[in-house]
């Protein structure tokens, strides 16, 4: 039994649903550990001549539903434990949008802001050689995650197709277009944000126009999770990244934020009111946007926090003990694996685009999006009024017994 690390959370939570739906307890053991966990030795030469020895990992949850899914993250915290718990939500998330994939999760401990462009490139390459034996567009297919992009991408496509000796385009979702990347991917995951924000104030009768929000992490997911709501009509009001936080009650201008982002890597450079990071979970707002990193609201700040709704745009960002401080507070949180789904939908329409040579409009792409995602929504709202659990409890339950169904048929080898 692994104790008090991310990936206990994530068994906690799998046993929470588990015992919700009375889960055979053969296939719970089963589910409650990853199918394989890769360790690798990535050795690149540095610009200054010397070599350096990076650990690298890519972990394979399960596969019982289809290829394993998931995105490959470069970090100093990077470890075995917090990508297996990483590759367990992406297991869940992909059943729970009934994507034929399992869950997957990769990443390599280091600082990539420390690291050239042609160290990174070649630490992307020697990593991708590593863990060649495990990857194929049928085994598993990687994805950007924090500090990865879509050049990363095309490293890792140009490396697998160069060792294959064809070009293999289905073997990353989030490339660039012109190697086979989806339109409308890079903004899927903060759009499926926004649209899934917007699902829950229908669902309350509420309208999302002139609602507060507060967005923790202004990357990518954290950056078009808040454009779109603003493009919805709802008020900006605070932000933070790893430089610090801003506060405007009008809300801020979240183009031109981006803007000076794209400029600076950092929103504090834009002018304007600044507050201390840590005070940017307990702002007075409808809705709190957590979308930086896992483990931001815990027992001891959980009960500090003042908004309506919770929206977890990261994975893992909230632990099991907030959880039920702010179960009883009735503060409701709307799952990663449903709120940041939007990701994982459009890869997916990205290597069915890729595999068939056929590209779509993002007019197509976004349409799709919105299905899947609002389809899912009403799946778990449904499911969590009916037994009168969490958010989180239904989607889990929902992701977990499609999989139980899926083991009920193919049975486990031999
Ligand atoms: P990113 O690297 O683009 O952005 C991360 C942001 O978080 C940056 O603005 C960074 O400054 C900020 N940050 C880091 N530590 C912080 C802290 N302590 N306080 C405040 N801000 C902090 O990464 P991303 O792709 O936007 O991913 C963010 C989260 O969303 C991760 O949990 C990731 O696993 C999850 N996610 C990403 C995708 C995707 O498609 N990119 C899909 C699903 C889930």
């Amino acid at each position: 039994m692994i104790k008090d690390s991310l990936a206990r959370k994530a068994q906690k939570q799998l046993y929470k649903a588990a015992k919700e739906i009375n889960l055979d307890p053969n296939l719970l053991r089963i589910l409650e550990k990853p199918m394989r966990v890769l360790k690798v030795s990535v050795p690149i030469k540095l610009d200054n001549g010397k070599t350096k020895v990076f650990t690298g990992f890519r972990c394979q949850y399960n596969n019982a539903k289809g290829p394993a899914k998931g995105g490959v993250r470069y970090h100093p915290s990077v470890t075995e434990d917090e990508l297996t718990a990483l590759a367990a939500w992406m297991t869940w998330k992909c059943a729970l949008l009934d994507l034929p994939y399992g869950g997957a999760k990769g990443g390599i401990v280091c600082n990539p802001t420390k690291l050239s462009e042609s160290e990174l490139e070649r630490m992307t390459r020697r990593y991708t050689t590593e863990i060649m034996p495990i990857l194929g567009p049928h085994i598993d297919i990687p994805a950007p995650d924090v500090y990865t992009t879509s050049k990363t991408m095309a490293w890792i496509m140009d490396t697998f197709s160069m060792m294959k000796g064809y070009t293999e385009p289905s073997i990353v979702t989030g490339k660039p277009e012109i190697l086979g990347g989806s339109k409308g991917r890079k903004e899927a995951t903060g759009r499926g944000v926004a649209l899934i924000t917007r699902e829950f104030f229908k669902a309350n009768k509420r309208n999302i126009k002139g609602a507060k929000i507060a967005i923790q992490g202004f990357g990518n997911v954290g950056g078009h999770a808040g454009l779109f709501l603003s493009q919805m009509g709802a008020k900006i009001v605070a932000v933070s990244d790893v430089s610090g936080a801003l506060v405007n009650p009008e809300g801020l201008d979240i183009p031109a934020l981006l803007n000076c982002v794209e400029e600076h890597a950092c929103i504090i450079k834009y002018p304007g009111k600044q507050i201390d990071g840590s005070e940017l979970l307990s702002q007075d707002v409808d809705v709190l946007i957590p979308a930086a990193l896992e483990n931001q609201i815990h027992q001891k700040n959980a009960q500090n926090i003042k908004a309506n709704v919770i929206v977890e745009g990261a994975n893992g960002p909230t632990t099991p003990e907030a959880d039920e401080i702010l179960e009883g507070m009735k503060i409701p949180v709307i799952p990663d694996i449903l709120a940041n789904a939007g990701g994982v939908v459009v890869s997916h329409l990205e290597w069915v685009q890729a595999m068939s040579g056929l590209f779509w409009e993002d007019e197509d792409v976004n349409r799709e999006l919105e299905r899947k995602l609002t389809k899912a929504f009403k799946e778990v709202w449904e499911n969590s009024q009916r037994k009168n659990v969490s958010l989180r409890c239904a989607a889990y339950t929902t992701a977990i017994e499609r999989i139980a169904e899926v083991y009920s048929y193919r049975g486990i080898f031999p």
